[in-house]
């Protein structure tokens, strides 16, 4: 009787436990994939309504692979996230399931194929739950462009989860899911982990096939895990990196196992400090808990070093404009006849081109097109998209010159906790600013981290981590030495 409760609390509680423990419970017999997975529907089915963040629910489908990863454990041919329930954000097409990018334009889209991405998580026998909410199109900071409305900090369900991939970031930090993959043009990936306090990782430009995942701005797009430790990120990314000959920028390089280094000693790490991240503009609180974390990896045996990368002011214009200008491109494919929303009995072409697209894209979407049509026009191509290639040239060489001296850069990942819904919406300068120190990465191409750090009068903070091209398994080690050396990682807003 007594070992039979155990049994039940422990299976009860299993959306507390992390990836790699769901994992090994599984290799044990301690719980079904099927038990899991239907734990985990449950929960959303109860919880989600609060938090909105999922679009689309498969239970149907989770129930069937869940059942069919329970076979493979019996085989003998299980990986280690066979049976593992997962959510993906809804940007990767996933076939016979609407795949909306969070956007009406796509409303009534059902995916033909698989993307690259989902397709390996299947392929290794993971489960998905749903799709998560986001951003239209992933344009957003705050994860309330979503056509499907705003998504809720579970800490706070008054304030933004951060954007674009909020859905995936909320639905781990209220226990919907262990693991949700993200997608990181500019730090959708990073910022959202840090306001909803998880763990996430953009990989180097190229690591992560964008095949089947919706483009936004193809020279900046790139997926990664969003969990709540390094050591289930590792896991997530060993399935997510790889060559992928559908996607002629997939990087044919040799993937390590990413959870083979995470524990090595970080004696001797040498991290740098930009001077111009901890300018005006910072929250202190912010800065207080960044200097705290740098604190603890001086004690985990690193030298700390300022550094400069005197371009990084320039950053956020030459996105906002990089990125405007090839998402107008991107999106010139949802025109009411290849693909998207269509207007009802158009009068003729033009009738049916202006009002499927006025009707299918939401205001910050329409905001990117005409922003990014006019950078590429004529007369203003040199001035405004030309000029921002070359400030992106000047940031990779900050970096280049940077990791001469450092291993990794360390620093805030957002310049402020999670702000209330609502308070930037109708200021999309200031809602651009918070990606202030997340977008460099992404015009430099190199893989950023970013890890719960502390709290901010109840609100999470992260630290974020930036290395070299394809040093994703040294930022996975770093993330967990400071795992193991503190517990901000294991908080969740059930705690408060
Ligand atoms: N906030 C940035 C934008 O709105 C980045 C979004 C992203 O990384 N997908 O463009």
């Amino acid at each position: 009787m007594l070992w039979h409760n155990l049994y039940l609390s422990d299976t009860q509680n299993m959306h507390n436990k992390t990836l790699a423990e769901q994992s090994r419970a599984l290799d044990i017999g301690d719980i079904s994939s099927e038990e899991l997975t239907r734990t985990y529907l449950d929960r959303i089915c109860d919880l989600d309504s609060t938090y909105n963040s999922f679009i689309t629910i498969t239970d149907e489908l989770a129930m069937n692979q869940a059942r069919h990863a329970d076979q493979r454990r019996a085989d003998g041919t299980a990986t280690p996230l066979t049976g593992i329930p997962l959510a993906q954000k809804d940007i990767f097409c996933t076939k016979g399931v609407k795949t909306s990018c969070g956007s009406k334009m796509l409303n009534n889209f059902i995916a033909p194929y698989e993307s690259t991405v989902t397709q390996n998580f299947m392929d290794a026998g993971a489960v998905m739950l749903g799709k998560t909410n986001m951003d239209e199109f992933a344009m957003g900071s705050s994860n309330e462009s979503s056509y499907f409305g705003v998504v809720r900090n579970p800490w706070n369900t008054e304030m933004i989860p951060g954007g674009s991939s909020g859905g995936a970031a909320a639905c781990i930090s209220a226990q919907l899911a262990a693991g949700a993959t993200g997608t990181d043009t500019g730090g959708s990936i990073r910022q959202p982990a840090s306001m909803c306090g998880i763990t996430g990782i953009k990989p180097t430009y190229g690591r992560v096939s964008r095949w089947g995942m919706i483009a936004f701005a193809s020279s900046l797009d790139q997926a990664g895990p969003m969990t709540r430790t390094a050591e289930d990120a590792a896991m997530m990314l060993n399935v997510m990196a790889g060559f992928d000959p559908k996607d002629s920028t997939c990087v044919n390089h040799d993937v390590p196992d990413y959870t083979a280094n995470l524990n090595k000693p970080l004696n001797g790490l040498r991290i740098g400090l930009p001077k111009e991240y901890f300018a005006t503009g910072l929250d202190s609180r912010v800065e207080a808990i960044i200097r705290n974390a740098i604190r603890e990896y001086e004690k985990l045996g690193a030298t700390i070093s300022e550094i400069s990368l005197p371009s990084s002011d320039l950053a956020v214009a030459a996105y906002y404009v990089i990125a405007p200008a090839e998402a107008s491109s991107n999106l010139s494919r949802f025109d009411g006849v290849r693909f998207g929303h269509r207007c009802d009995a158009p009068q003729d072409l033009e009738d049916l081109y202006k009002r499927s697209r006025s009707e299918g894209f939401g205001e910050e979407v329409k905001r990117r097109i005409l922003v990014g049509t006019y950078a590429l026009s004529a007369g203003y191509y040199d001035a405004y998209y030309l000029k921002a290639q070359k400030i992106r040239r000047l940031i990779k060489n900050d970096y280049n010159r940077a990791f001469q001296e450092v291993d990794v850069i360390m620093g805030p990942t957002v310049p402020t906790p999670a702000f209330p819904i609502g308070d930037k919406i109708d200021d999309p300068v200031s809602m651009y600013l918070s990606d202030i120190y997340t977008i460099a990465t992404n015009l430099a191409g190199l893989p950023g981290m970013t890890l719960p750090a502390g709290f901010a009068d109840g609100l999470p903070v992260g630290l974020q981590l930036t290395g070299n091209y394809f040093e994703e398994s040294r930022l996975l080690n770093i993330a967990h030495r400071f795992q193991m050396a503190t517990d901000w990682h294991t908080k969740t807003p059930s705690d408060l």
